[in-house]
């Protein structure tokens, strides 16, 4: 129970206590006659604003301090928030250092096109500027029927990429304004990383986003850590995994290199990265084995009412271990898979067959075994490059959490989504979770560390190509009217969307206003990595990057660079001079392109919500105003949607009504809560704020903007900013989607009369009346009653063991696109289904033996232009560099500190050695095989510079979710005979900062 006195009153009181002490003169003044050596540097304040980090997506709290003239004094780690406890990382312990800044862009740049240097202007001018090019290139590129003859009314010749550093009620607004300009190429950075993932988590579970939250981890009994790293990838959380292991779990870390999560765990497996659906599958056959040797030591209840494991597949379909790799029905012209072949089969009464003794040769749980027989501890250890002992290790230990009242919980991050089997991969763990009866449980589940801090918001609001907010499946040209869009969702969810949107305009006279918004075509491509070669191509003229960094971020990175220099014009809003918005100045580049540099606000100088791995949706207030004229991207697309609604005034040819009519009622600097009410939804005629999804309507008498929101924002207040330490699960604290459940598909954590199979750590259970502990999504009692199994969003609300992915409906190991091995599981080397992009070239084996892996590190966020503009980060890791194992070192002469060259079929790198023990040569098949790990955020512009690891990615992705394989391609080392690498510049000196 929470101690009455808690650690925030703590810090008041300590507080107050040192002030008065002072006034009481107990800090003296100097002495007479001796030299003050110190200065009180106590930070003062009359103020305490409470926001959320915006670096990763933990959703570490934090409190600022003004003072009385508001100037921004200290910040240190909330105590209250459940996520960090007060405690921050050094990026969260630098976050000063985002607003007192002399760095920080002040006012809006502009360059004109071939110009040497930046021209400062005003904001009514460049918004002005923006909304006529944004016309211009909208209009001819404007597609208003495609070659059938059927209404597309979209445009291919802008692209917007980012959003997933803004705040939902900025990704919201971004959404609903793109739609409405046709804008189809639209992307956050949650395609480069943990796409993959969501698409998995969706496939397996019904919903895309984690089940469980990070503050529940403590109650796991065994933690594998599938190269997740939290210690360095979400150090502030770490604590989670602390508390389980000082109440006895174990953790268990699989990682390439010895990482500082790994030098934790009891148990450490060195396996190459590339391999981990190969280390998964051996976990799958032992526990398999497992569960037929001894099914009393499993939750046979959990495994065969609540998953598909006793449905039967129809008896034409196949897999790799009948098919060398492959599964039925591949069609190697369009290397895709029909996947008719993959159905479950019915009986005669239409119902599907199910086999409950999971005996049936064709049940999925034989189709399983079958698969994964060939996953041997001797073929995982000759794949991953690990010994056998270590794997029966890790075996046994996490095999024991499939006892009923045992939970164990799968850690990953973008070592495992960003191949070309990344979502697969993770549907591996899925699976493996599923059979252990870890998803819905207290201390179970998958837990992902997501990148940037708002990646899981943008994702549900919509900034992406192929999901309108509330992951409503965008319109494709086949969509020809409302029925066919809203049958793909629900026709209350789809009405009340377009209601939101279009408001008076929309009705179902006119099919909620659905011939406004763009039909994508079916046989492109709009992603992120497409997005700039069709840049590259000449054919996006403009485009927008909303605190995105493509030329350090994305995959291929010097690609980026070339394809910005053929643009007619680019908007980029930052808080510093990024690569991306500075491209021009990069040695060597000519171009034409118009830039828009336009200075935003950081996420204490504006308030609004931000949704967390965990789906907490939690509120950032605003703690002091922006610097200089910087502004929220909040106002930013008002402003510009609002003269884009001006320019097309009056006009109604290419679906210019889509942007009149757009219903843009907030005012010009728009509040975050207007729109976060919005997206809660409303009843249309009494502005009533709706509680429930069953309030949704499908006559256009409710507005809602985002269905997963509904409940975070009611006529009751605002329960994003809650802060209260009550209700299980911390219920009390912010707001959870959906309808504030902690834990997603928590009904499966009970038997069929909803009685908790772990009485020691229950999540919910069943009363005879209604439901104890965590919210239930939707009004339903136990199985036994309702019928109604507990995976929401599936078919048949099962857990998905056999899922149709666009890969195969079970994970295969292939090896990645680059890989200096053989693939000894099957002859089908790669992925067949893997997206590879026109032109893009391929390395070899012989002439780049290495495999390098892309890292993140604990001091820079990703793109890397908030922290390199950080002095205190700065200092704390300066410089680019790569870890070179010692064996790999002494190979080719290289020292600690020597520059040495990375070099793929992409381009190369020069950066500083860490010769390093945690990385060691894996024996792979037999063979010596060498892996290199080097960190990505930097780039030419900031503070501390170094070349962007990135160039050396291949675009080349995951088929399911277009996530491209930055974290196994294959690189050349050498050491640089003179070689020299930027490190800090000029503008640093630890002084003046
Ligand atoms: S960077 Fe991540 S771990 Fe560090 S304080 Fe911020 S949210 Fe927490």
């Amino acid at each position: 129970m929470r101690s009455q006195f808690s650690r925030r009153d703590f810090l008041k009181i300590s507080g107050g206590t040192a002030g008065l002490f002072a006034t009481a003169g107990l800090f003296r003044g100097p002495i007479k006659g001796v030299e003050p050596k110190m200065v009180d540097t106590r930070p003062r304040w009359v103020k305490e604003t409470t926001t959320i980090c915006p670096f990763d997506a933990s959703g570490c709290g934090f409190i600022c301090y003004t003072d009385s003239a508001g100037n921004l004094t200290n910040m240190e780690g909330d105590p209250d928030n459940p996520v960090n406890r007060g405690s921050a990382c050094s990026k969260g312990a630098s976050l000063i250092q985002l607003h007192n800044n002399k760095h920080r862009l002040e006012k809006v740049l502009y360059r004109a096109a071939g110009a040497n240097d930046w021209e400062e202007k005003s904001w009514d001018w460049a918004i002005g500027e923006i909304a006529k090019k944004v016309k211009t290139s909208r209009n001819n590129g404007f597609v208003a029927k495609n070659a059938a003859g059927k209404t597309v009314n979209r445009t291919e010749a802008i692209a917007s990429l980012g959003g997933a550093t803004l705040d939902n009620e900025e990704c919201y607004l971004l959404s609903k304004m793109l739609r409405a300009l046709g804008i189809v190429y639209l992307d956050s950075q949650a395609r480069l990383s943990t796409a993959s993932g969501m698409e998995a988590l969706a496939a397996s579970f019904g919903q895309n986003a984690m089940n469980n939250s990070w503050t529940d981890v403590s109650n796991a009994n065994v933690i594998l850590d599938m190269g997740g790293n939290p210690a360095e990838n979400y150090p502030a959380c770490f604590s989670h995994l602390g508390e389980a292991m000082g109440k006895g779990a174990e953790l268990i870390s699989v990682d390439c290199r010895l990482t500082r999560t790994a030098a934790k765990a009891g148990t450490f497996v060195a396996a190459r990265s590339g391999s981990e659906i190969a280390f998964t599958g051996g976990l799958i056959k032992y526990v398999i084995a497992d569960i037929e040797a001894h099914p009393a030591n499993y939750n046979l209840t959990y495994i065969t009412e609540y998953t598909t494991a006793g449905m039967v597949v129809n008896s034409n379909f196949k897999g790799p271990a009948d098919l060398g790799g492959m599964f039925t029905g591949y069609n190697s012209a369009s290397h895709s898979y029909d996947q008719s072949n993959w159905s479950f089969a019915k009986a005669s009464n239409g119902e599907p067959v199910i086999d409950k003794t999971l005996t049936n040769p064709n049940c999925v749980f034989q189709l399983l075994k079958k698969q994964y027989a060939r996953y041997t501890p001797e073929m995982v250890a000759a794949t991953c490059g690990c010994s056998q002992a270590d794997f029966a290790k890790v075996c046994a230990s996490f095999a024991a959490t499939g006892k009923a009242d045992k939970a164990g919980a799968i850690i990953y991050a973008m070592s495992s989504t960003q191949h070309t089997s990344g979502a697969q991969t993770v549907r591996a763990y899925a699976i493996l979770q599923m059979l252990l009866g870890n998803i819905g449980v207290s201390g179970g589940g998958l837990f992902a560390l997501g990148g940037e801090s708002n990646v899981q918001g943008a994702a549900d609001n919509g900034v992406s190509w192929n999901k309108l907010p509330g992951y409503l499946s965008a319109p494709t040209e086949d969509d020809t009217n409302f029925a066919a869009f809203a049958a793909k969702s629900s026709e209350q969810n789809a009405a009340s969307l377009l209601k939101a949107w279009y408001g008076s305009n929309a009705s179902s006279s006119n099919g909620f206003g659905f011939s406004f918004l763009p039909k994508t075509d079916l046989n492109t491509n709009y992603s992120y990595v497409n997005a700039i070669k069709q840049m590259a191509a000449g054919k996006i003229k403009g485009a927008f990057a909303w605190g995105a960094n493509p030329v350090v971020e994305s995959s291929a990175a010097g690609q980026a660079i070339q394809a910005l220099a053929k643009l007619d014009w680019l908007v980029v809003t930052d808080m510093f001079e990024s690569e991306t918005a500075a491209f021009w100045k990069k040695e060597g580049i000519s171009s034409q392109t118009e830039v828009f540099l336009l200075p935003a606000a950081c996420s204490y100088e504006k308030e609004g919500s931000v949704t967390n791995a965990d789906r907490w949706v939690q509120w950032r207030n605003k703690a002091v105003n922006a610097v200089g004229e910087a502004k929220s991207e909040l106002e930013i697309i008002s402003s510009l949607l609002s003269r884009l609604q001006s320019l097309y005034q009056g006009e109604s040819a290419l679906n210019a009504e889509a942007i009149t009519k757009l219903s843009w009622t907030y005012s010009t600097n728009p509040s975050a809560a207007d729109v976060a009410k919005e997206m809660n939804g409303y009843q249309v005629s009494s502005m009533q704020q709706i509680d429930s999804p069953e309030d949704l309507k499908s006559d256009g008498t409710v507005a809602c903007g985002n269905n997963l929101y509904i409940g975070s924002f009611t006529d009751s207040g605002n329960k994003m900013a809650r802060r209260e330490q009550t209700g299980a699960f911390h219920a009390g604290w912010a707001w959870s989607w959906p309808m504030n459940v902690r834990i997603l598909n928590n009904r499966a954590s009970v038997d069929l009369s909803g009685q908790p199979f772990n009485a020691a750590k229950p999540v919910v259970s069943w009363n005879g009346m209604g439901w104890t502990g965590d919210a239930v999504d939707g009004k339903v009692g136990p199985v036994n009653q309702s019928g109604e199994l507990p995976f929401k969003g599936t078919s048949g609300n099962t857990a998905q063991l056999f899922a149709a992915m666009v890969d195969g409906p079970m994970p295969e190991h292939y090896e990645p696109w680059e890989s200096p091995v053989d693939n000894a599981l099957s002859g089908t080397q790669n992925n067949p289904t893997a997206m590879v992009f026109e032109g893009d070239t391929k390395g070899s084996a012989g002439e780049y033996p290495v495999i390098c892996t892309t890292i993140r590190t604990v001091e820079h966020s990703l793109g890397g232009q908030l922290t390199r503009n950080m002095p205190f980060l700065v200092e704390l890791a300066p410089a680019a560099y790569v870890e070179i194992s010692e064996q790999l070192a002494s190979e080719k002469g290289i020292k600690a500190g020597d520059i040495v060259k990375l070099t793929s079929a992409r381009g190369s790198v020069s950066v500083a050695a860490a010769v390093t023990k945690r990385l060691k040569p894996f024996s792979i098949g037999g063979k010596t095989v060498h892996q290199v790990a080097i960190p990505y955020h930097w780039g030419f512009m900031g503070i501390a510079q170094g070349d962007s690891a990135n160039t050396l990615a291949p675009n080349t992705a995951d088929s399911n979710s277009s996530t491209p394989e930055f974290k196994a391609f294959l690189v050349k080392v050498e050491k640089e005979a003179d070689g020299t690498v930027p490190t800090i510049t000029g503008r640093y000196t630890v002084l003046e900062d």
